[in-house]
């Protein structure tokens, strides 16, 4: 089981203790659970019914009850199945479809809003300026120490290119987000960073624009998906593509950073003692 399986068979026993006592609420002190495993991502189970040909996505429906693999997801499949896909309408004008790319356990995903003519062109994500960007952001001469080849993975909201660049329609992202929340099942990053505005705002289901909920911890927990198997912490912070066009954005870029930077020694000790050596 995994910890927040745990928690959250130990809250129901609570309850019904509590009810069969005599319904008082009593004090309890904070549980302290840890998964039962940590092995490759690809032995978790995602739901069979987030792929093409669903339009609603409601989680563990079809996932083992330990959460477990039943259908041998992987991030493979996921990426076979975008290759495929004809969901929505960016199918007909993208040249190839861009799944994501990174390390199958990462520290840290980053998720961004869609591929642009670049990443059209050679199959992966964030590889033209903004991309590349993105990458020396992600490093910070050593001081966040973030790579896509060490520990993170990159992936977008929509696969496959909007045409001209403009932001994905609220179809398009309903069609494709069930791949990347298999993707997030597999992967289980320990952090998520929402790069952007279409990012933030699907993430988290909010109206709000990315000057309001950049710089701010949240967990991102699949509500808007209706599935509560999800419990990562996600901060937003601007999109690369917004600092080209806008310098003084660089300022606020870096406080996240540090946030990240803060968080992630929170959560892992070898990126702490790494960071330890590495003042900011
Ligand atoms: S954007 Fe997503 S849903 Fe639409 S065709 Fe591409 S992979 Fe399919």
């Amino acid at each position: 089981m995994t910890k927040e399986e745990k928690a959250g068979a130990a809250a129901f026993l609570d309850l019904a203790g509590d009810y069969l006592s005599g319904g008082f609420r009593r004090e309890r002190g904070k549980y302290a659970f840890k998964d039962d495993r940590e092995g490759d991502p690809r032995e978790y189970a995602v739901s069979r019914g987030s792929g093409p040909g669903n339009n609603r996505f409601t989680g563990d429906e079809e996932t083992a009850p330990d959460g477990r693999v039943e259908n041998g997801d992987s991030l493979e499949a996921v990426a076979a199945e975008v290759s495929r896909c004809k969901r929505c309408g960016l199918c007909t004008t993208r040249t190839n479809t861009v799944p994501g790319e990174g390390v199958s356990r990462p520290l840290v995903m980053v998720i961004g809003e869609g591929p642009g003519a670049d990443e059209d062109s050679s199959g992966r994500p964030f590889v033209g300026r903004a991309g590349q960007l993105l990458d020396r952001m992600l490093d910070s001469r050593g001081k966040i120490g973030l790579s896509r080849g060490n520990n993170c993975h990159i992936a977008n909201i929509v696969k496959c290119r909007p045409p001209g660049n403009r932001n994905p329609q609220p179809d398009e992202t309903a069609a494709c987000v069930p791949f990347l929340v298999r993707q997030i099942k597999l992967l289980r990053p320990k952090i998520i960073l929402a790069a952007g505005n279409t990012a933030a705002k699907t993430l988290l289901d909010s109206s709000q624009g990315i000057t309001r909920l950049r710089g701010t911890w949240t967990r991102f927990q699949g509500t808007f998906l209706m599935d509560g198997s999800f419990d990562i912490p996600l901060i937003p912070t601007f999109h690369p593509s917004a600092l080209l066009r806008d310098e003084s954005l660089k300022a606020p870029v870096w406080e996240d950073l540090k946030l990240l930077r803060e968080k992630l020694c929170e959560l892992d000790g070898d990126y702490a003692a790494r960071m330890a050596e590495t003042p900011l």
